[in-house]
């Protein structure tokens, strides 16, 4: 398909993966920035969002960032990363908490997911850090690598929690920093207290494809004061001395603008509303696709609160009759946008350096896996749209 005919498409009628839902006091708040004048990085709005999402997360202290992988990096400082360590994270992820490991100098190390929920598999970690590490000198060292393990970063993807509980006592009993990355996950819960609660640290994004957006945007939440402190002071510059111009380290222009946060405080506003029509969407997508035959389904662990950020599901070539991708493209040819999840990170040339863990399920998912369009406001009418194709598609085969 070409771009033009893309483009076309858009101005037809085009069904988006995930689309900004921008109805709320978004024009209102703009306008107060753009005739006060305190449309940059000082201003009120910047102020309320960080007060409003730090209590959203349950949190003492919230950062706001230029971006997500911004607040990540910085959050990364902030835990004392330094060049050569290793941090664990999921290998099925958007590539951001990746990055920013190495804008530190630090090092992932990439485990696999769990084949339920698709989140990172607390078994595998278990068994990694107690037969794969060992202690020297009170430092955590990958036999492998030779490398110093330093942290865990639980990233609760497509809407759904990681199993904290179990990845807190290890992180405890082996002496690592959790970072948690609620990117997709803004709202959800983990028996009943919200992600981004739990770690030492957590970074949201406020991505134009998140729950809520500024348009572009990040926020690093803690309970730890001197961290608040360095996290402002890190993301502004760091400057000591305004006037004078003086510096104490490497400082980052890494501060959102009041016009984003105006943004985003208007997009906070309407979270609730939000996370409503997705449970909808998800609940339409499971009835309605729920008897076809070789689509699987996401499944919620029961102690999780899903906010379907993307509803996902597992295309099985045989008994569905094509494959994940021939699907994808027939939808595109409708006007329906979809995708498949991540290039497992592990396996990408970028990543050559990294360290892997038996990753199995991980490249399954990848191989299968489609999210369908989810934004929340998507129409009754596109979403029977979607379904009825994709119902009506099963057992026809490769149409050649
Ligand atoms: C979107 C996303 C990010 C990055 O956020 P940006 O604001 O786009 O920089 C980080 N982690 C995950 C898992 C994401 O999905």
């Amino acid at each position: 398909m070409t771009v033009k005919s893309i483009k076309k498409l858009r101005t037809d009628h085009f069904i988006a993966l995930s689309v900004p839902q921008l109805k709320g006091n978004e024009w209102r708040y703009v306008k107060d920035c753009l005739d006060s004048g305190w449309v940059s990085s000082a201003g009120g709005y910047v102020k309320q969002f960080e007060e409003a999402m730090a209590k959203q997360a349950d949190r003492c202290h919230a950062i706001a960032c230029a971006s997500g992988t911004g607040a990540l990096h910085t959050a990364f400082m902030l835990a004392g990363i330094k060049a050569g360590e290793e941090i664990i994270m999921p290998t099925l992820t958007f590539a951001a908490p990746a990055f920013a490991a190495r804008y530190v100098g630090a090092y992932p190390v990439f485990m696999d997911v769990d084949e339920r929920y698709w989140q990172l598999d607390i078994q595998k970690l278990s068994d990694f850090l107690s037969k794969e590490c060992k202690l020297v000198r009170g430092q955590l060292i990958n036999r492998f690598t030779k490398r110093v393990v330093r942290a865990i970063v639980p990233v609760h993807i497509l809407g759904h929690p990681v199993d904290m509980m179990p990845l807190l006592k290890l992180a405890r009993q082996y002496g690592l920093c959790v970072i948690e990355d609620v990117a997709e996950s803004l709202g959800a819960t983990y028996k009943g207290r919200p992600v981004g609660s739990f770690g030492h640290l957590a970074c949201f994004s406020f991505n134009g494809n998140k729950v809520i957006t500024c348009g572009g945007g990040g926020m690093i939440v803690t309970n730890d004061h001197p961290m608040a402190k360095r996290a402002e002071h890190l993301t502004t510059q760091a400057k000591i001395d305004p006037i004078e111009y003086l510096h104490d380290e490497i400082g980052y222009n890494y501060r959102l603008t009041n016009v984003q946060a105006a943004i985003g405080m208007a997009q906070l506003e309407q979270l609730a509303g939000h996370l409503k029509r997705k449970k909808a969407i998800a609940e339409r997508y499971a009835r309605g696709l729920g008897k076809v035959n070789g689509i699987i389904h996401p499944q919620q662990a029961p102690w999780a609160g899903n906010i379907w950020w993307l509803y996902t599901v597992l295309v099985d070539p045989k008994a569905y009759g094509i494959s994940s991708r021939t699907l994808m493209h027939e939808l595109t040819k409708q006007g329906i946008q979809t995708r498949p999840l991540w290039h497992p990170l592990h396996s990408q040339k970028i990543f050559k350096d990294s360290f892997s863990y038996q990753i199995k399920v991980a490249d399954y998912l990848y191989q299968h896996a489609l999210s369908l369009p989810s934004s929340a406001g998507l129409t009754l009418k596109d979403q029977q749209k979607v379904i009825a194709f994709i119902a009506k598609r099963q057992g026809k085969g490769s149409g050649a």
